[in-house]
């Protein structure tokens, strides 16, 4: 056994989401046995996007026994079954990728193998008939899943959030607070490292007070404070693939109807994002500076709010990528401080939701145990390149020619493992996915049909069944799925009923 005393004293460098999901879920897991505290300052504020997420944050807030329609009066928040992509694969394009399932699966092979037997003769409906997750938010309507109601349609909806990202920071610091984490307001000025292995050994604030601690949370968001700037973990540029650096984020005032999905409509240098939130529609231009720069970018986004601006443009910076490594010595980076992949797909906040329970798993118990630290980092730099890959699918799958961004983006090489899952699913329709992967099978297939990447063949055993009978089985797929959209009420009325913020 080590013979180390055991690591009780826990100190997060930052407030952001990151910060606060962190104290809040160590919180609820450690109790008051450790002591944990946060450091933030007001006046370097967060970066506050970030509102958008997909199903998994559900599980975050129940495993913090947060009740969802407390957290959505709290944040303003509103549902989200899925995002619109528009004008992504051609000018004039539009899919949805849904959260949740397409159609039944089937004894023999995916759903999607008799669709695509069918739709060779043009003899289906577009892939998106025949989920609830994408015919539901294209009439604004949405309701929790009825999981009393096994094989229904209804039963099978998967959600997420848009919400206010201050507010949600906010909410959990409170949370947290109850549960015993301590704030320190203030700058950090300078990181004392220890003289033995260069690990952290205290945070120096403005005021002159010194934070000691035996574990250290990196939470500063892109400054990276310990993981980068004391500790130099180093960071892998994936720019070339993820061409995207800049954003201009906006809100503006609402409109009706209240839709249940993120919108994200491609531009000629990027793309533009449409969350609809109870208050307001925050909205959003991500753009790469080498093809457009910012006043174009600005007037794109302006001449495309569907309401009135409410606050002035505000300017951001990033590069995509990762750190390098992701924990070292006795210091973990969470959030932005660990890299970050773009908005598209909103996968940043699952990324801290996945880092906090892993950090639970790994948690040291008095000295820092190499096995340990190199198992998280392998895990986590698998996990990043998963949705980097799934990301870049979205650039590179397209036929657009119409701008230069779009001509890079359709001939880039892209990483080996995605090339191999586009040959696979150009032959004949398969999706292969390991274990780590968030995005399933259908998220796949859903972006790649949706960008026209039509495969040469699909599974032989989609042919052993009659074709009147394929043919009944998906007309029924499609009438039941649109009879239960219909029964739904609005997202405005669920809404209006369930979590309406005060
Ligand atoms: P921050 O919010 O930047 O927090 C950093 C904290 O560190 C702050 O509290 C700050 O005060 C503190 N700090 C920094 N330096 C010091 C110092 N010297 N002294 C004291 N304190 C300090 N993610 C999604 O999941 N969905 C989305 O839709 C989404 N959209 C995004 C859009 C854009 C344009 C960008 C850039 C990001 C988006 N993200 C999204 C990512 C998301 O915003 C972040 O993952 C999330 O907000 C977490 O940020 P953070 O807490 O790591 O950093």
């Amino acid at each position: 056994m080590d013979s180390n005393p055991p690591l009780r004293n826990i100190v997060i460098v930052g407030g952001g989401t990151a910060g606060w999901m962190t104290a809040a879920a160590f919180a609820k897991a450690l109790g008051r046995a450790y002591s944990i505290r946060l450091i933030e300052s007001d006046e370097i504020g967060i970066i506050g996007v970030g509102e958008a997420s997909i199903p998994n944050l559900t599980e975050f807030n129940r495993a913090l026994g947060i009740d969802e329609d407390e957290f959505l009066r709290a944040t303003r928040g509103s549902f989200k079954l899925g995002i619109e992509f528009v004008n992504w694969g051609a000018l004039g394009d539009r899919y949805i990728h849904g959260f949740g399932k397409v159609g039944q699966m089937a004894d023999t092979v995916p759903f999607h193998h008799f669709w695509l037997r069918m739709a060779a003769q043009g003899k289906a409906a577009p892939l998106g008939e025949y989920s609830i997750n994408t015919v539901a938010p294209r009439q604004a309507k949405f309701m929790r899943a009825r999981h009393d109601m096994a094989g229904s349609p209804l039963a099978e909806i998967a959600h997420a959030y848009h919400f206010d990202a201050g507010l949600y920071a906010r909410f959990l610091r409170g949370f947290a607070e109850q549960r015993g984490v301590q704030r320190l307001e203030g700058k950090v000025t300078r990181v004392e490292q220890c003289d033995g292995d260069g690990g952290i050994a205290a945070i120096v604030m403005e005021s002159g007070e010194r934070v000691a601690g035996d574990f250290f949370i990196d939470c500063s968001g892109m400054r990276a404070l310990l993981i980068e700037q004391t500790l130099h973990a180093g960071y892998e540029d994936w720019s070339h693939w993820l061409p995207c650096d800049r954003a201009i984020a906006v809100p503006c005032e609402s409109v009706s109807p209240l839709l249940p999905m993120t919108r994200s409509t491609a531009h000629a240098a990027g793309w533009q994002w449409r969350i609809p939130l109870q208050h307001r529609i925050g909205n959003g231009h991500v753009y790469s500076s080498r093809f457009m720069d910012k006043e174009e970018a600005e007037a794109i986004l302006l001449r495309n709010l569907d309401g009135a601006a409410t606050a002035a443009p505000r300017h951001l910076a990033f590069r995509t990528g990762r750190a390098k490594t992701f924990w070292v010595r006795n210091c973990v980076a969470v959030g932005l401080a660990s890299g970050f992949l773009e908005p598209l797909e909103s996968t940043s906040i699952h990324l801290i939701h996945m880092a906090v329970a892993r950090i639970l798993d790994y948690f040291p118990r008095a000295g820092f145990d190499a096995a340990d630290i190199a198992e998280y980092n392998a895990i986590t730099r698998v996990e990043y390149e998963r949705i980097r890959d799934f990301l870049i699918l979205h650039y590179k799958l397209t036929q657009r020619d119409d701008s230069e961004f779009w001509n890079y983006c359709r001939n880039m090489p892209v990483p080996e493992g995605l090339q191999r899952k586009l040959d696979l699913f150009a032959s004949n329709g398969r999706v292969y996915r390991d274990g780590v992967e968030l995005f399933t099978e259908v998220s796949w297939l859903q972006v790649m049909l949706g960008q026209r990447l039509q495969p040469r063949g699909y599974h032989p055993f989609a042919d052993l069944l009659p074709e009147a009978e394929v043919q009944a089985y998906l007309d029924n797929v499609q009438r039941v799925v649109g009879k239960c959209a219909q029964a739904m009420p609005t997202h405005a009325e669920f809404i209006a009923k369930h979590c309406a913020a005060r």
